[in-house]
């Protein structure tokens, strides 16, 4: 069933062009806790890709305000292609003409535990995952619910009301550099 998780990922990218990782093998095998990542992404629009290991890949969004600190809010979750494992290190420049053109940074990264009995690969495909983080910058309870409706499908990511809650504080506008590197988009495109 797993024919191969990653098609659609490697069919999208040159890798003799990009320098992103092409991932090794079918599948990925996490070690210990599962990991999380969010990288910025300076493509044609600016977005968050929000990353979480589960089935030996990273399963993917792009969430183009970012998490929020705030219960409150709700934000758009647009599903993307699942990513090796080896992706949640990159950090670089997609060059131009290239799929997903433009700067990468690894803004928040660390590793999540499941809220709830099922696996995180099961509750996805039941359309909800209730989950804690533990980043860098990110900590606390999140959900990642799928929406009903026709076309397109749409996720929303909130953050639970718990500890780790800010009404106030935005970490995507105080704190917008890599967890990796210190550099910020600008400095990566100025490089
Ligand atoms: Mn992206």
């Amino acid at each position: 069933m797993s024919a191969d998780r990653l098609h659609r990922f490697r069919e999208k990218r040159d890798f003799s062009k990009t320098p992103e990782p092409r991932g090794r093998g079918r599948r990925g095998r996490g070690s210990g806790e599962p990991r999380f990542v969010i990288q910025k992404h300076a493509a044609s629009s600016l977005h968050y890709d929000f990353r979480l290991e589960a089935d030996g890949v990273l399963k993917s969004w792009a969430v183009p305000k970012g998490p929020s600190l705030d219960p409150r809010e709700k934000r758009l979750a647009m599903p993307t292609e699942d990513h090796p494992l080896a992706y949640g290190d990159f950090e670089g420049v997609i060059p131009e003409g290239q799929y997903g053109a433009g700067e990468v940074i690894v803004w928040d990264t660390g590793t999540y535990r499941v809220l709830g009995d099922e696996p995180a690969g099961e509750a996805l495909e039941n359309g909800h995952l209730s989950f804690w983080l533990e980043g860098e910058k990110l900590r606390g309870g999140y959900a990642l619910t799928r929406m009903g409706g026709d076309g397109r499908e749409r996720w929303l990511l909130v953050k639970k009301d718990d500890e780790g809650a800010d009404r106030r504080r935005n970490p995507v506008s105080t704190q917008p550099e890599s967890v990796r590197s210190g550099k910020t988009i600008e400095q990566l495109a100025r490089r």
